[in-house]
Order: structure tokens, then C-alpha cells, then sequence
């Protein structure tokens, strides 16, 4: 729980932050957006076309260090920003209004890779100079689309990178007639016919090697899951209990906080089999657990011991509002249980309720919560009982 709790922490933390590209989706959105997933799929988008625009705007920066330079002239830079730019804002809205949901891959990965690499190719026909961008750059184009497009597509945007590279250089030839020239274009152009349909298949390995270890973490934590659950009733397992009521005794000891026990018991649950069967006394069992479950906190674990006794461990609470809510667990099961799981009788629980003692272990701290239990029990059932703590540090 806590583990999960973390979790959302540090993704909320994640840059952009989720509240402010919220409020971006928001201004070009009428209705109000909610976080839900097909939201929080659409933030992943837009987190990464701001990842996209990283290489868009150290594009932008080389070409400027590159007319600073003196390597090309700066009507050039002019052009290629200014073109890069109002490609930029549009994609920006696209994916701002939603507009991209409408396209089969809703990233626009494979059209912004498409309009990077004409930009870059028509720059390299104005000012051959950046022949030198045009292979960093389209490798970067690559492996950024390695992760979200399909090998076809991915095959398709490499093809049109050399294509452009070709043509670029060749065009210019046509032009300028410049042998020295088309001589390295072609050379950077063949070398970039090596490396990029090399480094893609890498990639797309990268990406398939990664794919395969998020199902494999997804798996593991369906069987996790899976491992504290108990079968029946769903919540958790005797074994999950006991190494969380290990894990909350450390808790309290380090934060001197209150922790409480509670040991729950169905009573005359034997009888209630006999008299409705073994299949009709699960199915009170299950109910029984959802509606413990639904009367405590969410801080609070609670699960199923064994048979038909659960436990119900309360932290940073008082012994007085444990006290209240395993009294409202008691006071509910006895008016409602019966009814929702459709047996025609009064099913009731007795409890017994304690506090965690400094420095006592997890054994004496059950013992004295079993204890209580069944002083509820010779007490008449249907009861909470409280044991005191003792102070084992004494
Ligand atoms: P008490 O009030 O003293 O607790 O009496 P009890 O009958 O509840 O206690 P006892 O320990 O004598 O019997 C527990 C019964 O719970 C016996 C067993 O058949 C039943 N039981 C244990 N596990 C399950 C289960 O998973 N499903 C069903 N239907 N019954 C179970
Ligand atoms: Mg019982
Ligand atoms: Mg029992």
C-alpha cells in the first residue's frame, strides 16, 4: 500500500509536471478534464513531444552556433527556425486539442520525424555545410521513433532520412556543379546508408528487449499480487498479514506511533455451516471481508487469519478510535451480514482489540489480541474486549 502510495509521488513529480500540462490541455479544451486514463496516456504524449522538442531546439541551436561561425549564412538559419517553428506550434495544438486522437498512431511520431528530416534535408540543399547535423540528427530522429513506431513505419521514416540525404546532395550538384562537394555528400551519404538501417534494428532490439521486460514486471506483480491475496475472500492472506504486522511494528517503533491489533472471529461459524452449508458459509465469509474492508481506513490492513477469524491491523490510531471502528465492524456485521449475504440469521463477530507495548514482539502482541478474543467469547460473544499494553522496555 505504502509502496504504491510512493509510486504516485514520484511519477507526479515527473518533468513537465502533470498539473501544468493539465492546465495547458485545459485552456484548449471546453469540457473539464478529468484524470483518467485515456488523460493521463494523453500527458505521456505530450511529455514526450516536449522530449522531441529537445532535439528540435538543439537542431535550431547547431544551426545558429553554425552561422555564428560564419559556415553558413544566416538567411538560412532564418528559414530553417522559422520553418521548424511554426511546424513546432502546430504539432503543439494537435496535441494540445486532442486533434492527434483522430490519427492512427495518436504520438504524430512518424509525421514529425517526416517533417524534421524535409526541414533538415532542404537546409542541407541550401548550405551543404550541415551535412556534418544531418547524421547526428537523423540517428537521434531514429531512436526516438525506435520506441513508438512499428517496423514498417520505422523503416519507412529511415528510407525517407537517406532519400533526403541523396537528393539533398544531389540537387545541389544540379545547382552548383561542385564535384568536390557531391564527392563527400555522396561518401556521408553512404555512410549514413550503413549506420542508420544498422542502428534502427538496434533500436527496435532495445525496444523489444524493453517491451518484454515490462511484461515480465507486470507478471511478476500479478503473481505478487496474487501471493498475499487469500483465495477465497480476496483480501489479505494470513502470511502478508504477519509480515505487515512485522513491518508495522519496526514503524511504530522508530516513530513512537500508536499501533493496534484486532483479532475478529465469526461466532458459532460451525453451526452456521451446518445449518446453510459449507458453499452458503463462504459466500459469508466473502461479504463479512468486503464489509470489514469497507469500515476501516485506508492505512489500515486488514485480512484473513485463517478459517473464520481475520485480523485487522490499525496504525497511528488511538486505542479509542480502534475501539470505535472494530466496534462499527462489530455493530454492522450483526445488523447487516445476515442480510447481504442472504442468510436468514443474525451473524455476529466477537473481537479482541490492543496496543502495541515498546519493544514487545509481534507474537506477545497477537497472543494478547487472541487473548482478548476469546475472553469475548467466554464473555458471551457478539463483543469487543481490550487487553491493555504492557511496556516491554520497562
Ligand atoms: P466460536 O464462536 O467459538 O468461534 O465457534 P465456531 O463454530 O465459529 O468455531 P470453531 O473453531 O468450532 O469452528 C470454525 C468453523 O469454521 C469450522 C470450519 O468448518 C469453518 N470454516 C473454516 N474455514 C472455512 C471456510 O473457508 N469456509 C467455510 N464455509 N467454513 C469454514
Ligand atoms: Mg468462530
Ligand atoms: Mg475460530
Amino acid at each position: 500500500m505504502q509502496q504504491s502510495k510512493d509510486k504516485r509521488t514520484t511519477s507526479s513529480k515527473r518533468w513537465p509536471s502533470t498539473s501544468a500540462l493539465l492546465w495547458l490541455m485545459q485552456l484548449f479544451h471546453r469540457k473539464k478534464i478529468a484524470r483518467t486514463s485515456d488523460d493521463s496516456r494523453q500527458l505521456q504524449r505530450l511529455r514526450r513531444f516536449g522530449q522531441a522538442s529537445l532535439i528540435l531546439l538543439a537542431y535550431i541551436l547547431s544551426l545558429t552556433t553554425f552561422s555564428l561561425l560564419g559556415l553558413i549564412h544566416y538567411t538560412s538559419v532564418y528559414f530553417s527556425c522559422g520553418v521548424l517553428a511554426t511546424l513546432w506550434l502546430g504539432f503543439a495544438i494537435a496535441l494540445l486539442s486532442g486533434f492527434n486522437l483522430r490519427a492512427a498512431d495518436k504520438t504524430l511520431s512518424a509525421q514529425m520525424a517526416f517533417c524534421m528530416l524535409t526541414v533538415m534535408a532542404t537546409t542541407l540543399h541550401i548550405e551543404p555545410a550541415t551535412q556534418i547535423l544531418y547524421t547526428p540528427f537523423g540517428l537521434l530522429i531514429i531512436m526516438s521513433c525506435a520506441f513508438r513506431l512499428r517496423e514498417k513505419t520505422l523503416l519507412a521514416v529511415v528510407i525517407y532520412a537517406l532519400a533526403g540525404n541523396l537528393l539533398a546532395n544531389l540537387s545541389y550538384f544540379v545547382l552548383a556543379r561542385d564535384n568536390h562537394l557531391l564527392l563527400t555528400g555522396l561518401l556521408h551519404c553512404g555512410a549514413l546508408a550503413i549506420t542508420m538501417p544498422g542502428f534502427a534494428m538496434l533500436a527496435t532490439r532495445v525496444r523489444r528487449l524493453y517491451r518484454s521486460l515490462y511484461m515480465v514486471s507486470v507478471k511478476m506483480e500479478s503473481i505478487e499480487e496474487h501471493a498475499r491475496r487469500d483465495e477465497l475472500t480476496g483480501s489479505f492472506n494470513r502470511r502478508y498479514m504477519m509480515a505487515a504486522l512485522q513491518e508495522q511494528k519496526h514503524q511504530a517503533d522508530s516513530t513512537d506511533q500508536n499501533l493496534c491489533l484486532a483479532v475478529i472471529d465469526l461466532d458459532h461459524f460451525k453451526r452456521i455451516n451446518d445449518e446453510i452449508g459449507h458453499l452458503a458459509g463462504d459466500e459469508v465469509l466473502r461479504t463479512f471481508a468486503q464489509l470489514a474492508q469497507n469500515s476501516v481506513r485506508r492505512e489500515d490492513i486488514f485480512g484473513r487469519y485463517g478459517g473464520e477469524e481475520f485480523l485487522l491491523i490499525l496504525p497511528a490510531v488511538s486505542l479509542n478510535d480502534a475501539y470505535n471502528t472494530v466496534e462499527r465492524i462489530r455493530t454492522l456485521t450483526e445488523a447487516r451480514l445476515g442480510i447481504m449475504a442472504k442468510v436468514e440469521r443474525k451473524v455476529t463477530v466477537s473481537i479482541g482489540l490492543t496496543q502495541y507495548g515498546p519493544g514487545e514482539s509481534v507474537l506477545d502482541l497477537f497472543g494478547r489480541a487472541d487473548t482478548a478474543m476469546y475472553l469475548s467469547k467466554t464473555g458471551g460473544r457478539n463483543r469487543v474486549t481490550l487487553q491493555e499494553a504492557i511496556d516491554a522496555t520497562d
